[in-house]
C-alpha cells in the first residue's frame, strides 16, 4: 500500500515524465517542448489514480470481511435442549459409546469409537497427525454432535445437558486459544462474571500468569491487544487460569505447546501438572512420562481404536505402541503411524 503510494505520489509522477522526456530528448526523439505539456498533465492524473486504488484496496477489505462474517454465520449453533428433555448430569463418569463423526458426506474422521472416563482418571490419547485426536476431544466438548453413537457424561447424554452446566463440569485447555478483545480479568473471569479478584488473581497464580499480568502497564486492566500484548504461551496460561477459576471436575487437555518457548512450556506443564491434580482428564498426550503413567492409554489410527490399555499391557501385547518403544521410543506422536507388517 505504501509502495503504491509512493509510486503515483504527483512529484514521482513528474520525476518519471522527467526523467524519461530528458532520455527522448537526448535521443533525439522529442524536442524539450514536447515534454512540456506531459508534464503540467502528468501529475494531475495521480489523483484520480490514487482514489481508484483506494476504493479497489478497501473492496478487498470489505470482500474479505464479507466471507468472514458468512462464514461465521454459516457455523451451525448448537441446539440447547429442549426443556422438557434437559437433564441434569448424576457423577462425572464419561462415556463415549460407538462413536463416528463425518465433517462431511465422503469423509468419515471417526468410526465406532468407545471408551469410558472412570472419575478422577487420566487417559491419554495418541496417534499420528490427523488420526481424529482433535476431533474427538472437540466431540466431547460439544463444539459439534456425533454422527452416530452418543456421549454421556453422568449418565446424560450430552445433548440434554444445558451448555452452562455442561461447562462447569467440562473444563478444556485447547492449542487454539481465544482470548477475546476485553481486559485480562474479564478474560480470565469469561465463563464466571461474578468471580471476585482474590479469586481471579488466585486463578492466573496457578496458572503462573500473576507476575506478568502486574507487569502489564494496567494489570489486571490491561486490554488484550491494545496494552496486554502477550505471547502464545502467554495467551495459553490466561487460558489456563480461565479454566482454573472454573474448577471443573473434567478436563480435556492438548498437551501440545507449540506456540510456547521452552520459558513458557516449563511454566505451562507446571501450571497444567497441578491444576490437573484429582480431576478426571483426557490428554491428547505428547509427552513421554504423560503417556507412561496415564491410567489409560487409547492409540488411534484413521479414526479407530487401534489398541488400548495402560503402558506395561500395551508393551506386553507387543502391538504397535510396543514396537515404537522397541524401535527406540517414543517421542512424537507421529511414529505411532509406523505401518504394521
Ligand atoms: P489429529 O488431532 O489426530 O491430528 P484431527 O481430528 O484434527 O486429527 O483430524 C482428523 C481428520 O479430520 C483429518 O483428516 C483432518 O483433515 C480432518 N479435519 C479436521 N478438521 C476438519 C474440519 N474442520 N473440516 C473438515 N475436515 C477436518
Amino acid at each position: 500500500m505504501a509502495n503504491a503510494n509512493a509510486m503515483i505520489a504527483p512529484v514521482a509522477v513528474l520525476g518519471v515524465v522527467l526523467v524519461f522526456g530528458t532520455l527522448f530528448v537526448s535521443l533525439g526523439w522529442i524536442t524539450p517542448v514536447d515534454v512540456l505539456p506531459f508534464a503540467l498533465v502528468a501529475p494531475g492524473l495521480s489523483a484520480p489514480l490514487l482514489l481508484l486504488h483506494y476504493i479497489t484496496h478497501d473492496l478487498r477489505h470489505a470482500t474479505g470481511a464479507a466471507q468472514r462474517v458468512q462464514a461465521l454465520l454459516g457455523t451451525p449453533v448448537l441446539e440447547q435442549p429442549a426443556p422438557d428433555r434437559r437433564q441434569s448430569p448424576t457423577g462425572t463418569e464419561i462415556r463415549v459409546e460407538h462413536v463416528g463423526y463425518a465433517y462431511d458426506a465422503r469423509n468419515k474422521v471417526l468410526s465406532d469409537v468407545s471408551f469410558t472416563l472412570k472419575p478422577g482418571t487420566v487417559t491419554a490419547i495418541v496417534g499420528a497427525s490427523g488420526a481424529g485426536k482433535s476431533t474427538l476431544a472437540r466431540l466431547l466438548l460439544r463444539f459439534f454432535d456425533p454422527t452416530d453413537g452418543h456421549i454421556t457424561l453422568g449418565g446424560v447424554d450430552l445433548r440434554h445437558i444445558e451448555t452452562s452446566e455442561l461447562y462447569q463440569r467440562i473444563g478444556f485447555v485447547l492449542q487454539e486459544v481465544r482470548l477475546i478483545h476485553a481486559s485480562i480479568r474479564e478474560n480470565i473471569a469469561l465463563g464466571r462474571p461474578s468471580a471476585s479478584q482474590q479469586e481471579i488473581e488466585d486463578a492466573a497464580r496457578a496458572a503462573n500468569i500473576h507476575e506478568r499480568i502486574l507487569g502489564l502497564p494496567r494489570g489486571y486492566d490491561s486490554m488484550i491487544g491494545e496494552d496486554a500484548l502477550l505471547s502464545g504461551g502467554e495467551q495459553q496460561r490466561v487460558s489456563i487460569a480461565r479454566a482454573v477459576l472454573l474448577d471443573p471436575p473434567v478436563l480435556v487437555l492438548d498437551e501440545a505447546t507449540a506456540a510456547a518457548d521452552a520459558e513458557n512450556e516449563v511454566a505451562i506443564q507446571d501450571a497444567l501438572s497441578r491444576f490437573a491434580q484429582g480431576r478426571t482428564l483426557l490428554i491428547i498426550a505428547h509427552r513421554l512420562d504423560t503417556v507412561m503413567h496415564a491410567d489409560h492409554i487409547i492409540v488411534i489410527e484413521n479414526g479407530t481404536i487401534h489398541e488400548q490399555g495402560r503402558h506395561a499391557e500395551l508393551i506386553a501385547r507387543k502391538g504397535r505402541y510396543a514396537r515404537l518403544w522397541t524401535l527406540g521410543g517414543y517421542e512424537e506422536p507421529q511414529e505411532l503411524a509406523v505401518p504394521s507388517c
